[in-house]
């Protein structure tokens, strides 16, 4: 059987460098799945063309290709200094934060003044992505007064991190809520979540898309201390997750990354949710045609982690080789792929319900019968999901009962979504051994599990697992 692309999903975001027919084809062939869009940058015009664009090649390339719409959360900034002009705040010098009018030369306003109350002395504010360090002396929630630990040039729009405090403001803000809006009509498939900081921030989001006709899968970034401290939760309520290594190696310390990284990736694989490793993964790519070996190692050993998706950021959106980056990855994950048995976490998980105990038994009669392909049925995308964080080696076969699901399955781990219609219990079987027949992927002798782990409203189960030979 041949495999049609890698088992581990590739992320690419559209920008300046890629936002145009030409390339965002050419990173599509050359193994992209899924397209992302940042919403801190741009306009909603240029978002709908780029959605427009993943769509007609997905109709020209007959294969779905995801849309993951990634929301700012609230941005924290620099929002006035005395003049506009930069702070030189050299290091043991002193630096005033205000709610009202500055007059002082080391005086500066933030974007959400609101958080000064929040504030206490020993807390830490990290400016311009941790370059520059503060800690707070004084505060009597109108101002506080910061000694520079770290000096450097303040500059109006500076981003702003507050790692020791539980931020006083929601997670995902109203301007978030619009684009949801916004992105659930154009059929966006993921919408990213930043700043998540536990699961009731993901319960709301879950609740105003609740009556929406196309439900958008949330994708909740692990980038704050609070949303490590809260990982479990978060994970039950989330439907996939990102390791946002950007923003989390500032608010925790960076020496620490792989280890958070290794964490919520074992995590995610137990409970059967997708995740995705981001930022900085071929950083080096954005200025020249080849990585550095680190980089190399980076991609290769997310991969060894049970990452589902790898990303790509400023590599794609603002670099100089936007396809040879796509290009670059798809081949570590192919030599990866080709060498390494993976390491399984998901006899950690607790064996919950039918689609748990269908999807560990697929697994296990894949690896001793030697199965070519697992063939899956499937309504929500869920059988397909948990029987993907086994790692079988077979090739999972999603037959998707729609586009959404289809399109939301681009994300899993060694899924192979294919379009099939919505079926009764009673006959998904039958279908599933119609596609297996008449399927070009598969050659005479392959053996075959074909698994559907639904129950109909009606009550009629389909948790049955077949085992068939081509
Ligand atoms: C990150 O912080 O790693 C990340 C992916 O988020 P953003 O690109 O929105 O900063």
């Amino acid at each position: 059987m041949k495999i049609p692309w890698n088992r581990v999903k590739i992320v690419a975001t559209a920008g300046p460098a890629s936002n145009n027919y030409e390339i965002l084809k050419a990173m599509i062939c050359s193994g992209l799945d899924i397209v992302r869009i940042n919403f801190s940058h741009g306009k909603h015009a240029e978002y709908r063309k780029t959605i427009s664009l993943v769509r007609k090649i997905e109709t020209e390339l007959g294969r779905p290709i995801g849309i993951l719409a990634d929301m700012p959360g609230p941005k924290l900034r620099v929002r006035g200094l005395p003049g506009g002009i930069p702070i030189e705040a050299a290091t043991g010098s002193l630096v005033k934060i205000s709610s009202g009018k500055i007059s002082l030369p080391n005086e500066l306003n933030i974007s959400h003044p609101v958080l000064l109350k929040a504030l206490r002395p020993g807390a830490m504010i990290f400016i311009s992505d941790g370059k520059i360090r503060i800690k707070v002396l004084k505060a009597d929630r109108r101002s506080a007064l910061c000694k520079v630990v770290a000096g450097g040039q303040i500059k109006l729009g500076a981003g702003l991190n507050f790692p020791d405090i539980d931020l006083p403001i929601p997670s995902v803000t109203s301007e978030d809520y619009k684009n949801i809006k916004f992105c659930a009509a154009l059929g966006v498939d993921f919408i990213g979540l930043s700043f998540v900081k536990n699961a009731s921030d993901v319960k709301r989001v879950k609740s105003f898309i609740k009556n929406f006709a196309h439900k958008p899968f949330l994708i909740s970034k692990i980038e704050r201390r609070f949303a490590i401290d809260n990982l479990k939760e978060i994970i039950e309520a989330t439907d996939g997750v990102m390791v946002a290594r950007g923003d989390l190696g500032v608010e925790m310390p960076i020496e620490r990354i792989s280890i958070m990284q290794k964490d919520i990736i074992r995590k995610c694989n137990a409970a059967g949710k997708p995740v995705i490793t981001a930022t900085q993964m071929l950083e080096s790519m954005i200025e020249n045609p080849s990585p550095t070996r680190a980089e190399v190692s980076d991609v290769a050993n997310a991969i060894f982690d049970g990452t589902d998706a790898i990303m790509l950021s400023g590599e794609t959106a603002i670099g100089k080789y936007p396809v040879e980056s796509v290009l670059m990855m798809e081949k570590i994950a192919a030599q990866v792929e080709r060498k390494y048995e993976f390491d399984v976490h998901t006899r950690e998980a607790d064996k919950r319900d039918i689609t748990d105990i269908i999807s560990q038994s697929v697994a296990d009669i894949a690896m001793d019968y030697s199965v070519t392909a697992i063939v899956i049925p499937t309504l929500s995308g869920k059988t397909a999901r948990v029987v993907s964080r086994h790692r079988p080696s077979a090739m999972i076969i999603a037959l998707a009962a729609g586009r959404e699901v289809q399109r939301q399955l681009t994300i899993s781990w060694g899924v192979y979504p294919v379009l099939s219609a919505r079926q009764h219990p009673s006959i998904v079987m039958d279908t599933a051994s119609k596609f297996i027949k008449s399927s070009k992927l598969f050659k005479k002798g392959d053996r075959v599990i074909i698994a559907a782990g639904t129950i109909d409203k009606g009550g009629d189960l389909s948790n049955i697992i077949k085992i068939a030979q081509v």
